[in-house]
Order: structure tokens, then sequence, then C-alpha cells
């Protein structure tokens, strides 16, 4: 199949133009459709597959539509999209790529990146002008949270990444604190390389009707 196919508006096809993506890979194939239906997502997927491609466009392209023209500065620091990963590592990697996806967007969505274990200002100062889409560790996310840098109540789209590593990493109590402050009603997408029992509780209370992929 093609991207054009799969439903993404003109913006983002020209940057996967140029991007040179000449197909979708099999995950994006299956899971962008349903996920621009509105669908959640349950996808057992690794690095390599595409899968930061699968939950970023549909996600950019919601946001983008949704946005109606004004940018980030006038919703202050109410998101609409956020991006949970274990590590700032992945954090910064996920940010790039969503920032590459949206580069024909001409600055309407503005993705910010933010992690533990460097200096909080910096992100503080990158939040200053609002944001659209966080690409966060949790631990961070509460700190800043607790600073009202950043507030959950407007999340429309949520992506939880790599989850079984996020939960062996000893997150789960900072998932369940940040989860309590986004509005029950969002799209969610959960992404994991193996489905231990404690992921699969997750899904069970976070997801609603999902799509299931596995690849
Ligand atoms: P990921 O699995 O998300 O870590 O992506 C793995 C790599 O594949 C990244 O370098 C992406 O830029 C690249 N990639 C993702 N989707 C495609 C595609 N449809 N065509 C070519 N490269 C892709």
């Amino acid at each position: 199949s093609t991207f054009s196919e799969l439903g993404l508006i003109p913006e983002l096809l020209a940057r996967l133009t140029d991007l040179e993506y000449t197909q979708p890979t099999p995950i994006q194939a299956k899971a962008i459709p349903s996920v621009l239906a509105g669908s959640d997502l349950i996808a057992g997927a690794n690095t390599g597959s595409g899968k930061t491609a699968t939950f970023a466009l549909p996600m950019l392209q919601k946001a983008f539509l949704e946005q109606g023209g004004k940018n980030a500065e006038s919703k202050g620091n109410f998101v609409t999209g956020l991006i949970l990963v274990p590590t700032r590592e992945l954090a910064t990697q996920v940010a790039d790529s969503v920032k590459s996806y949206s580069a024909n967007f001409n600055g309407a969505i503005k993705t910010v990146a933010v992690f533990g274990g460097v200096s909080v200002n910096t992100q503080m100062q990158a939040l200053r002008g609002g944001a659209d889409i966080i690409v966060a560790t949790p631990g961070r996310l509460l700190d800043l949270i607790s600073s009202n840098a950043i507030k959950l109540d407007n999340v429309t789209t949520l992506v939880l990444d790599e989850a079984d590593r996020m939960l062996s990493l000893g997150f789960t109590e900072e998932l369940a604190n940040l989860l309590a402050l986004m509005p029950a009603k969002k799209q969610t997408m959960l992404f994991s390389a193996t489905f231990p029992e404690q992921v699969t509780l997750l899904t069970q209370e976070l997801l609603n009707n999902p799509v299931e992929i596995q690849v």
C-alpha cells in the first residue's frame, strides 16, 4: 500500500516523500487507518518496525486539524498530545521524529521533550510559549505539572511507548498519578515489545475497544 491510501493529509505526505519513506511498514499500513478513524490501539512492536511514525503521524494530523489556525502560545500550558516513554534517550529520539514529521506545518504544532537527569530550567524555558505535544518520561513530567508548567486537562491523544520497559523500570505509580490528571475521554495507543501480566492489566484498564496489532 501507499501512505496516501492510509488517509494522511498532504502536509504529512509531502514530508514523507522528502524523507524518502516510499511505502508504509506493516505496522503503519495496519494501524494508521484505524487510528485516524479514532480507535484506541494496542501494538506489539519492536524498535525498527516503524512504530514511532505509526503513532506520531496520526497524532500530528489530529493536532493540526483540531488546532484551527491557533498557535501553541494561545493555548498556554494545556497540551493536547502526550507521548510517555521510559528513558531520556527515547524521549529525545521520539521528539526529534515528531518534529521532523511536522516540518511542513509552518510551526503550527509545537513539540517539546521533557525528561529527567538534566536541569529543569531549559525545559521550563522551552514550555514558556506553550506546547501542543509533549514527549516525556513520567517523573520529570510530574515535576513540571507540580510547577504548573504543563497541564494535562486537555489531553486528547495519549501514547505509551515501550510500556513494558516503563513498568519494569518502576514507573507504575507515576503512571497512575499521570493518568488521574488526564480526561477519561481520549484516544490511547499502547506500544510494547512484550506483554507481561502488568502490561496486559494496564491495557485492560486504559484502552477502550482497541484495535490489536502484532508485527
Ligand atoms: P522506529 O521503529 O519507529 O524506531 O523506526 C525505525 C526507523 O525506520 C527510523 O529510522 C525511521 O525513520 C524509519 N522508518 C519508519 N517508517 C519508515 C518507512 N515507512 N519507510 C522508510 N523508513 C521508515
